[in-house]
């Protein structure tokens, strides 16, 4: 095949194609360089890709949606030239129309141009390039049963590592605080608790790099040990497991060891992976130990954050005081936040007029995983929110009048989650499940005949199980995690209920195990990407072109079978795919018909424009067959 040849079929002229095959590293030297087959095939397809990539590369910044008139000026042409365009896909608009987003960027990418929503403000401002990468200490949240020794343990901790000169003064609850080593230094949040952990999760911030799971040595393992487990678990966060009160005589550090094997949390001294310390909040025992494994750990993932950009950080607390006003507890993520700093801060924002830490000392500057309290935003943020320095006042402003405005919107339409119904759409293949039940019996039996459903293209996976009525802990997990929340034979709290209606989350009850299991195999018969069967239905030959104001409208006859209005088609040209898409018009004479049967002239439209005469259309239908579980 001649070069020329080969660029008619490509629909460029020779001296393009001889471009671009320079830049594909295949030097030809006229448009009458001969090549082979197998080449032209090659070129064509390297040419897509090159056309594809020069097109992606190609961007322009847009405020989505954009009209006819904006989308003109973005892309350098007259208004009529893109009207022009839209009527030869059959569609009508006016100068001053707003253009469905797909179709904007469909005209713009015919002028090879890749159209890009416009980045907010927010987006621009947060958008620095990395200037001091620096480690960062590790941040560490307690999780476990109550009355294991969350509390004591952080005092104990506390307490210790408070230098002589730091005595006596006057030490305030802020939410976290920072301990200084001398291998290095630790930032608890003092909020223990999975429940908050997770609610953070819910709202975006995962600030902790390490969970220590508290078990108390003398009671072991118990059911709030395994929820905090697992919510920890669904975070993907390291756990060191901090075996308590071992003064007591009843302490049995083995009993404990022995049930944390059972829960997959096999210690390092059993051959496992977990790293477990004894420890007693009451006498001290083991806590230096504790948090030398703590540094160890943070040294292993390795934090590290930019110190020189300006501050990025996470609401921990938030509360109104009498006579100061709004104080929220910041834990800075990234940068440095400096007094007279203007921040952003969910809805609220500020001057920062003070920021005080937990021993009550003032800071002019802080960095990466330093907790401190702030004073100076225009309201109490919630725990969770993302705080960040903006340059100007008028930022700030722009920034949460779009939030607020957002809000308002975001208020309107309920929150998507995932739903029994939606999973086949979203194309999971896991199904995630939290699943509580009246007795522990049952529990297994479910839990037992969920495994059997699996097979290898998809699964349930059961992320939390626990004997008891659904809460609203249960919510929290199934927000971050995706899952739906199955009960069988339990209540739901009147809590869990309200929490679980305002974000949007689905629980199901059930009062026969059959209903359930069933419920659980259609849901993943749903998530089975079903089998494609495309049925021909019959093809036309194009026996004249007409250019309407409209659209194209190809006058053809009915070769084989039928044609249908809707249907799938596919264009052939000398054997060659060129096009597909589906019957958008069919007409026999002036009027819209549903079907024309073979034998028979009619018109018809494709959203294609360049049509020939002696162009076949393949007609079909595509069929899914659902699948089932075998
Ligand atoms: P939390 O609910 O997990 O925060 O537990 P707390 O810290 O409130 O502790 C519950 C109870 O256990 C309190 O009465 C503590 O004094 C006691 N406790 C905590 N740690 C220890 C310990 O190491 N040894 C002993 N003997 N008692 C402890």
């Amino acid at each position: 095949m001649r070069i020329y040849e080969l660029s008619k079929q490509l629909g460029i002229d020779s001296k393009e194609l001889i471009e671009k095959l320079q830049k594909l590293n295949f030097p030809v030297k006229s448009h009458m360089s001969v090549v082979d087959d197998d080449t032209a095939e090659i070129i064509k397809h390297e040419v897509a890709d090159l056309n594809q990539k020069e097109i992606e590369e190609n961007v322009i910044d847009v405020d989505f949606p954009i009209t006819v008139k904006d989308l003109a000026v973005k892309l350098n042409q007259k208004p009529s030239e893109i009207l022009k365009i839209l009527m030869s896909k059959g569609k009508m608009a006016m100068i001053n129309q707003t253009l469905d987003n797909k179709l904007a960027q469909e005209i713009a990418y015919s002028f090879k141009i890749n159209l890009r929503q416009k980045p907010s403000k927010e987006e621009e401002i947060l958008q620095v390039g990395v200037q001091e990468l620096k480690k960062r200490a590790p941040v560490v949240t307690l999780m476990g049963h109550i009355d294991h020794g969350k509390t004591s343990l952080l005092d104990y901790i506390r307490k210790s590592t408070i230098t002589q000169s730091e005595r006596g003064g006057i030490t305030q609850h802020i939410g976290a605080y920072r301990v200084d080593l001398e291998h290095g230094s630790i930032t608890f949040v003092d909020t223990p608790g999975h429940e908050t952990f997770t609610a953070m999760r819910a709202r975006g911030a995962d600030i902790t790099d390490i969970v220590i799971l508290v078990v108390a040595a003398e009671e072991g393992i118990k059911p709030q040990t395994i929820e905090a487990y697992d919510h920890a678990k669904q975070a993907d966060v390291p756990i060191i497991v901090a075996i308590n009160k071992i003064d007591l005589p009843t302490a049995n550090v083995d009993m404990v060891k022995q049930q944390l094997s059972k829960i997959d949390l096999v210690p390092e001294d059993w051959g496992g992976k977990t790293v477990t310390q004894g420890v007693s909040a009451k006498t001290g025992a083991g806590v230096n130990e504790l948090l030398e494994l703590i540094l160890l750990q943070g040294e292993l993932l390795d934090l590290k954050a930019d110190y020189g950009r300006p501050a990025v950080g996470v609401v921990i607390e938030g509360h109104l005081s009498k006579g100061r006003g709004a104080l929220a507890t910041i834990l800075v993520q990234e940068g440095q936040l400096s007094l007279g700093d203007i921040v952003v801060c969910g809805v609220f924002w500020g001057r920062i007029k003070a920021m005080q830490d937990d021993l009550g000392r003032f800071h002019q500057k802080v960095y990466p995983s330093c907790p401190i309290e702030v004073l100076g935003l225009d309201g109490v943020p919630t725990p969770g929110d993302k705080l960040f320095v903006v340059p100007d006042e008028s930022s700030a402003k722009e920034i949460i009048d779009r939030r607020k405005e957002e809000e308002k919107n975001k208020r309107q339409t309920t929150p998507a989650h995932m739903r029994l119904e939606d999973l086949g759409q979203k194309g999971k293949k896991q199904l995630k499940v939290i699943l509580k039940a009246d007795v522990g019996g049952t529990l297994e039996a479910v839990e037992q005949a969920l495994g059997k459903l699996s097979t290898q293209e998809v699964e349930s996976d059961i992320v939390h199980k626990a004997v008891g009525a659904i809460s609203p802990s249960d919510v929290l997990l199934s927000e971050v995690s995706d899952a739906v929340i199955f009960g069988f034979k339990v209540g739901v709290d009147a809590s869990a209920r309200d929490l679980a209606k305002q974000k949007g989350i689905e629980i199901r009850t059930y009062q026969i195990v059959y209903e359930l299991i069933d419920e659980v195999r259609s849901a993943l018969e749903g998530m089975l990407t079903p089998h494609i069967r495309r049925v021909f239905i019959g093809q036309v030959q194009v026996k004249k072109v007409f250019k309407l104001s409209k659209g194209i409208i190809a006058g053809s006859i009915v070769t084989k079978g039928k044609v249908q209005r809707g249907a799938q088609c596919e264009l052939m040209r000398q054997g060659e795919k060129i096009f597909s898409g589906r019957i958008d018009t069919l007409k026999r004479f002036k009027d819209e018909v549903k079907e024309v049967t073979e034998g028979t002239e009619c018109g018809l439209g494709i959203g294609y424009d360049q049509l020939e005469e002696g162009d076949l259309i393949d007609v079909f239908r595509e069929e899914k067959i659902e699948r089932k579980l075998s």
